[in-house]
């Protein structure tokens, strides 16, 4: 259907009957197999490399300028504006303690308890204010709202959640943005979940910096973006002080670069740079006919485990536009147990816990209470969401085919 192709759709995955290769992958929420044309610009990068900015050779020169040209690749995947930046990372949670290291002093932080812990966690506790888990998008908004209505501090920021990686609800990013702006707030997005199924763009979401991960995109693991505003990136200290991040050094003072090099000390991940790059590229091009695979498989999923018995959809803010998640709890069965049940029978992958948001599980889960997600994403089938359906149906009025033991390490067949 015009969808660009992952590399995942032929490996050979042992279940107990029989080795698959119809592999159902729905744990694209933790990441995504590498898109076709990512493998291969991978693969070209390995094939002849050299030093990125520290060398003088053909090798190296090559590279440099693969690794720059991503990064304005990248910038345009998230419509970057004058004056932004692209910073390589290492991930989203890299890319956000990033910048938690680049606030300036007494920055008032705002965030709601609902985020992903590498959206809670890097700021300082002093200054950070949790909102509570919102039960609805306009309650998030107000929430904010309450919150800014009382602050006097000169610089806040807002952290917002582009989708939930726990329901795949997309958040109300414009309302929030604009609240946050109304009272001179500065804004963050947490686009992990966000950027591989919807359009980024700094320039209209009007966020000021976005974050985002290489293998959530359907690009290798080790690399992530920090893109958005200069200046408080600039008036920091670098965030790794090495090599490639110093302008001068001499006994007495040392000089530090201005740009992405200022927080990109020692030798980058340009394999990793360059792969994204390859991923944002594909799927840039690819928008309309990802999403409407994602939104008619989405709605199948959704509904067709909504009708079985016993199954409960778990959702925060009801009513979203949704990413492609379906998290679910199935009535008198361990969460761990269904997942051990749909991969050992079934080959089919999801992810039970409480998915680096315990805050947010607690609320909306149960206190300490784990769920099964499935995410879909481009290597998924409309076969792959029938199996599923099928599989928990078939757990929910038969049980499991196999006995399953429970051990220290989790459930075994
Ligand atoms: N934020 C969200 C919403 C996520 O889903 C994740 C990954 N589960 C992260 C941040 C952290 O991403 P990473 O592990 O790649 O740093």
């Amino acid at each position: 259907a015009g969808l660009p192709r992952t590399v995942s759709d032929d490996l050979g995955v042992p279940t107990v009957h029989r080795t698959v290769t119809d592999y159902a992958n729905f744990d694209h929420g933790a990441t995504t197999p590498a898109l076709v044309a990512v493998a291969e610009a991978a693969e070209r990068v390995q094939r002849r490399y050299g030093s990125v900015h520290r060398g003088a050779g053909y090798a190296s020169r090559v590279t440099t300028g693969w690794f720059e040209a991503a990064r304005a690749q990248v910038g345009q995947f998230v419509g970057a504006r004058d004056g932004d930046q692209v910073v390589f990372t290492r991930n989203t949670t890299d890319a956000l303690r990033l910048l938690a290291h680049c606030l300036p002093r007494r920055t008032r932080v705002i965030a709601w308890e609902s985020a992903h812990h590498a959206a809670l966690l890097p700021w300082p506790a002093r200054t950070t204010t949790r909102l509570p888990v919102p039960d609805s998008a306009d309650d998030a908004v107000a929430l904010l709202r309450g919150a800014l209505q009382d602050s006097p501090a000169r610089h806040q920021l807002v952290v917002i959640t582009g989708a939930c990686n726990v329901t795949g609800e997309v958040w109300p990013v414009a309302e929030l943005v604009a609240v946050a702006k109304e009272f001179g707030a500065r804004t963050v997005l947490d686009a992990a979940q966000y950027a591989p199924h919807r359009e980024l763009d700094l320039e209209q979401l009007g966020v000021d910096w976005v974050a985002f991960s290489g293998h959530k995109l359907y690009a290798p693991y080790g690399a992530g973006v920090l893109a958005g505003r200069s200046d408080w990136l600039d008036a920091a200290s670098p965030y790794l002080p090495a090599g490639g991040a110093t302008a001068a050094v001499t006994p007495r003072h040392t000089q530090w670069q201005t740009g992405p090099a200022r927080h990109e000390g020692g030798t980058p991940n340009a394999v990793g740079a360059i792969a994204i790059a390859a991923a944002c590229a594909t799927l840039g091009a690819h928008r309309a006919t990802i999403e409407a695979h994602e939104e008619q498989l989405h709605g199948r999923l959704r509904a067709g485990l909504a009708a079985i018995d016993g199954v409960r959809v778990i959702e925060a803010l009801g009513d979203r536009p949704n990413v492609g998640v379906v998290t679910f709890t199935v009535e008198g069965y361990e969460p761990s147990l269904v997942s051990q049940v749909l991969a050992d029978e079934q080959a089919i992958a999801v992810r039970d816990g409480r998915f680096c948001a315990h805050l947010l599980c607690d609320a909306i889960v149960g206190p300490g209470q784990t769920a099964v997600r499935a995410s879909l994403g481009l290597a998924t089938t409309g076969e792959h969401v029938d199996r599923l359906i099928t599989a928990v149906r078939r757990l929910v009025e038969d049980g499991p085919q196999l006995s399953y033991v429970h051990t220290e390490t989790g459930w075994s067949a």
